[in-house]
């Protein structure tokens, strides 16, 4: 039988995927099949750049048309993979359809976590997720109406700061004592807190939900305390959970997402997983980690495609990230879960720049950078290096930061 990959999921790591398989000589068929009727596409500026029209749809595309052409791949998008058979080596589609393989690739991704809410069927309520997520989400923006994000995380943060540009009034409900409560230390917290107040985002603290309200579509969320804020337009961001299902009913291993080892494999030789989905161990942090980020889904995929090339290597990337929000780039460098001392450089109070430094029984861990590129970068060359840094430095700005890094 001619090799045929199989790659489930039109996503950040397919698109890697494709191009590294071929880099590493991958001469056999590739099919890609996605249940979004597009080809892969860029979701983080879903929230950003695209949710203000700043960027088209097409500029949305991890890579345009043509490279699948060159590349030589099948797509089959707008359809859905509904069964992994592994001892026949087949995959079923949702039309009943069979295609067999001889490698298979996961990337499904991840989806939003839901909350009942009442009221969240109410035309007007949306998640943030998908590009028809965001598409329909224009129909009910627009300057001078009103908005509630529920949950302020960075996925919620962005979008407030989006409908802000775009003219609307925005109030953030967070059910935390702080915003960014799970990803960042107090500092960093309070520092959106009050960029976003300046910014006038009514930003809603220990606050809780108990309904959507409207009649014909969203009017408001009425909160735990009884008062009711007005809405046009709600949004939920809490989180999303890796699609497993798939994997899982085949009998693959799953540990908090597809369980996959250090080369992207998963407990069946011939098939790999990798991105938001995976569950993998990380050597620099000694964890296993399930993460949600562009990053990790562009490096695995590379580790992915060297596994079913036969050339395998192991993964050992640092995780990075960023969030845009107004004219603040924060890129985030490691991670900072578990620290125990956090320095800032700047100041976080007043201004819209700083850095701040996270460390976990003195070993530095983590770099939230705002504005900050330098910072940024000397941390993530120190942090892949297991380099530490001497936290009497880190605060003084009269040491420039390559030597405080030296
Ligand atoms: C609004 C928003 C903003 C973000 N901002 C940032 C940011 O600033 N920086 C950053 O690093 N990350 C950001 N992220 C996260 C980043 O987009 C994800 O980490 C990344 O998309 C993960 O890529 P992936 O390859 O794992 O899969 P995904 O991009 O999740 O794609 C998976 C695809 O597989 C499809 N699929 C699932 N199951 C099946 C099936 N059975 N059959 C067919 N298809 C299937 C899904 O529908 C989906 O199309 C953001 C995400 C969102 C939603």
């Amino acid at each position: 039988m001619t090799e045929h990959c199989i790659i489930i999921g039109a996503s950040h790591a397919a698109a890697q995927l494709i191009s590294s398989l071929r880099q590493e000589g991958w001469e056999g068929k590739i099919s890609l099949i996605g249940d979004e009727p597009y080809l892969p596409y860029h979701r983080p500026p879903l929230s950003k750049a695209f949710f203000v029209g700043e960027k088209t749809e097409d500029e949305l595309l991890i890579r345009a048309a043509g490279f699948y052409d060159k590349y030589k791949v099948d797509l089959l998008l707008g359809s859905r993979v509904t069964k992994i058979d592994r001892d026949a080596k087949k995959i079923t589609l949702e039309n009943g359809a069979e295609i067999s393989y001889t490698k298979l690739a996961l990337t499904t991704g991840a989806r939003v976590r839901k909350i009942p809410f009442t009221g969240c069927e109410l035309p007007g309520v949306f998640y943030m997720r998908d590009l028809n997520d965001v598409k329909q989400t224009h129909e009910f923006t627009g300057r001078g109406k009103s908005a509630v994000i529920i949950g302020g995380g960075y996925i919620g943060l962005e979008t407030a700061a989006s409908l802000r540009k775009i003219g609307m009034s925005v109030t953030v409900i967070e059910a935390m004592s702080r915003v960014l409560q799970r990803v960042t230390a107090p500092e960093v917290s309070a520092f959106y807190t009050r960029i976003h107040t300046e910014e006038g985002v009514d930003i809603r603290t220990e606050a809780g939900v108990d309904a959507i309200v409207g009649d014909k579509h969203v009017e408001g969320v009425r909160l735990a305390d009884g008062n009711t804020v007005h809405a046009d337009l709600v949004i939920i961001g809490v989180g999303v959970i890796p699609n497993i299902e798939l994997a899982e009913a085949a009998g693959l291993t799953i540990d908090n997402g597809i369980a996959v080892d250090e080369f992207a494999t998963t407990n069946d030789a011939d098939i790999v997983a990798a991105g938001d989905c995976t569950n993998h161990y990380n050597p620099i942090y000694q964890r296993k980690l399930r993460l949600e980020s562009v990053q990790n889904a562009t490096d695995q995929a590379k580790i992915a495609a060297k596994s079913i090339c036969g050339k395998p290597e192991a993964y050992s990337a640092l995780p990075w990230f960023w969030s845009d929000q107004y004219d603040l780039k924060l890129q985030i460098a490691g991670l900072s879960q578990g620290f125990d001392k956090v320095i800032i450089r700047g100041d976080s109070a007043q201004g819209r720049s700083f850095a701040a430094f996270y460390f976990c029984e003195g070993r530095f861990i983590a770099v939230d950078a705002i504005n900050r590129p330098k910072e940024f970068m000397m941390s993530k060359r120190a942090l892949t290096a297991g380099q530490n840094v001497d936290p009497l430095k880190l605060p003084d700005e009269s040491i420039e930061v390559k030597d405080v890094f030296n």
